[in-house]
This record gives structure tokens, sequence and C-alpha cells, in this order.
């Protein structure tokens, strides 16, 4: 048995050109949506993220910007810009890229967005909106896995859901859009006992880790639905070979790359599960896609619509 393969890339474009659509009405109104990033400092990883970011409003007509404060800016400085951020009408979302610099106060930063721009849905606002089911900002990756459950056609009222991951980010907010939507949501974490056969009782598994490959077959129920939400790069040979020998694509790009991308599900997982998704190409491009929703969404929730 080999699992349906979940594309994430098919999804994500879906969902933006729809959002298009409903740019182009918005614009249509004179409501031109629009996203504000900071990116404090040099980081190469963040750089990237903010890049595509910015990337992705483009193609949509989206308005955004980006500030950079240098390397040295302050806990001050940086809740200044938040502040006028919050205080424009012509900005709907801001998110700051994370990590902030070491002598940054990052929480007290990310409180001082406003609940409504939240575009990351971070604020504990938006989290209590959530878990009270009101109308809110729902983090990003999250609800890019909810997405991918849906427009699959994968059930999800009744069933049986078993989240590995407990962060604020990921783990906890998946957990609570499975309740929402009517699972019978199981949580696990480090401390976890008997975690395979705790995975094992799951029709949908969701792994957001943070250890390559770490849910291997006897993690799964045979035929369940496994999400993959782990990015974890490799560039070991011999941990590459434990995940991909035979794979002929995978092993080219490597040869040429000398890395390459593995989630926290160990490939070989497909043989046992019904449906799966990739990585790269499964959660991590919805993640973007839902960003830009959630600037669409802010913005109408914003003016009072839904
Ligand atoms: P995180 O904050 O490090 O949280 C990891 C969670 O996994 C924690 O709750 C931890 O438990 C649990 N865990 C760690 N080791 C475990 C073990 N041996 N057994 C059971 N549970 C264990 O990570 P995160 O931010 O949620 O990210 C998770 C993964 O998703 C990472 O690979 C990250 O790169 C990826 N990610 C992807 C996207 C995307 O766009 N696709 C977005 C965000 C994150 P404790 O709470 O007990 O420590």
């Amino acid at each position: 048995m080999s699992a349906i393969i979940l594309d994430g890339n098919k999804i994500a474009a879906q969902i933006r050109s729809e959002l298009a659509a409903e740019v182009q009405a918005l614009i249509a109104a004179g409501r031109r949506p629009g996203l504000a990033g900071i990116l404090a400092g040099h980081n190469p990883a963040s750089e990237i993220y903010v890049r595509n970011k910015v990337k992705a409003c483009e193609q949509l007509q989206i308005h955004s910007e980006k500030l950079t404060p240098p390397d040295t800016v302050t806990t001050d400085e940086l809740l200044r810009m938040v502040h006028e951020l919050n205080a424009r009408d012509d900005i709907d979302g801001i998110l700051v890229q994370l990590p902030l610099p070491a002598q940054v106060d990052s929480k007290k930063v990310l409180l001082a967005v406003s609940p409504e721009k939240d575009v990351d849905g971070f604020h504990p606002m938006n989290v209590g909106n959530l878990s009270t089911q009101r109308p809110g900002l729902v983090p990003c990756t999250p609800s890019g896995v909810i997405e991918i459950l849906r427009r699959s056609n994968i059930a999800i009222e009744g069933r049986n859901a078993v989240v590995v991951g407990r962060s604020d980010i990921v783990g906890k907010p998946v957990a609570m859009l499975l309740l929402n939507n009517n699972a019978t949501v199981t949580v696990c974490h480090s401390k976890t006992r008997n975690l395979a056969e705790v995975c094992r009782q799951g029709d949908i598994l969701v792994a957001a880790i943070g250890r390559t490959g770490f849910v291997t077959r006897d993690f799964v129920k045979p035929g369940a639905t496994v999400i993959d939400v782990g990015i974890n790069k490799i560039t070991d040979k011999k941990e590459f070979d434990k995940f991909f020998t035979g794979d002929a694509a995978r092993e080219k790009s490597f040869a040429e790359k000398g890395s390459t991308l593995v989630g926290d599900v160990d490939p070989h997982v497909a043989g046992v599960a019904g449906t799966i998704t990739p990585v790269p190409g499964g959660v991590g491009p919805l993640t973007i896609a839902m960003l830009m929703a959630n600037t669409v969404k802010a913005s109408k929730l914003r003016r009072g619509g839904k």
C-alpha cells in the first residue's frame, strides 16, 4: 500500500486564486488591503521569509511594506513602530518577524500589535477568540493544516485526531481548530507516555515536533491521514540514506544541492498511511497563502464585514 500524497502547492494556488478575486473586489471598492512587516536586524532565514511574503503580496496586489530597523533596535523603538502601524488606516496586517534581536522584549512587542491587525494570530486576544470560537485571526500554519484536510475532503468530525507538539504557534492552535471542527483530540508532547501507541489511535495524525523523521511506521494506524508540519534540513549522507535510499529524484537533488528537507515524519510512513503530506510541498506552501488570507480577513473584519 502507498499513501495518497496531498499536494500543498496545488491547494495553496487554489487559495491564492480565490483571494485574488476578493482583493480585486476590495480594490474596486477603494480598500486595497495592506500588510506591513517588521524585519529587525539581519537574520538570513528571516530575510528569505519576509521576501517571500512581500512577493506573495505583490502577486495578489496587496499593498505591502517592509520596515527594517538595525540589529541594535530597542524594545521602545519597535513599540513605537508598532503603534504607528496600529494607527494607520491603510495597514490591515502587521507581522513582526521572529526572532527579534536578543536585547528586545519580544513578548512585549507582540502584545503591542493591535489584535485586529495581528495576522500571525499570536496575540492572547486572538488565542482567546479561537478557543471560544469567536471571529478573529488564526495562526497561519495551523489554519493551513485545516485547509488541506477540508479541501482534500478528509472528514474531521467525529474522528480521533492526535497532535504531537504543543507549541503556541503550531501544536496548540492545530489542536483547538480540530476540536472546533468536532474531532476528538489528543495532544502529545515530550512527556507523553507510550507515544507510538497513543499516535496509533489517530485517524488523523499531525506531527509538529521539530525532529527529523521522528514519526515512524509504528506510530501510524493503517490508512490514517498524516499531516507533517515539520521542516528540517539534512546534509548528512548517512541520514539521507536512512530516509531516501531508492528515491532517484531526491538522490539527484541531494547530490546537486548537498541538502534536502525532511519533515517530522519518516517518509517510509507512506507505506502505512492512507493519505500523507509531503515535505517539501505539503503544509509549507499553505503558511504564506494563509497569511494572505488573514490580511484579507483582517481588512474585512476591521470594516465590519465577515
Ligand atoms: P517547538 O516550539 O519546538 O515545539 C515542539 C513540540 O514538540 C513541543 O511541544 C515538544 O514538547 C514536542 N516534542 C519535542 N520532542 C518530543 C518528543 N521526543 N516526543 C514528543 N513530543 C516532543 O516547535 P514548533 O514551532 O511547534 O515547530 C514544530 C515543527 O514545525 C518544526 O519542525 C518547525 O520547523 C515546523 N514548522 C513549520 C511551519 C510551516 O510553515 N510548515 C511553520 C512553523 C513550524 P514539549 O512541549 O514537552 O517540549
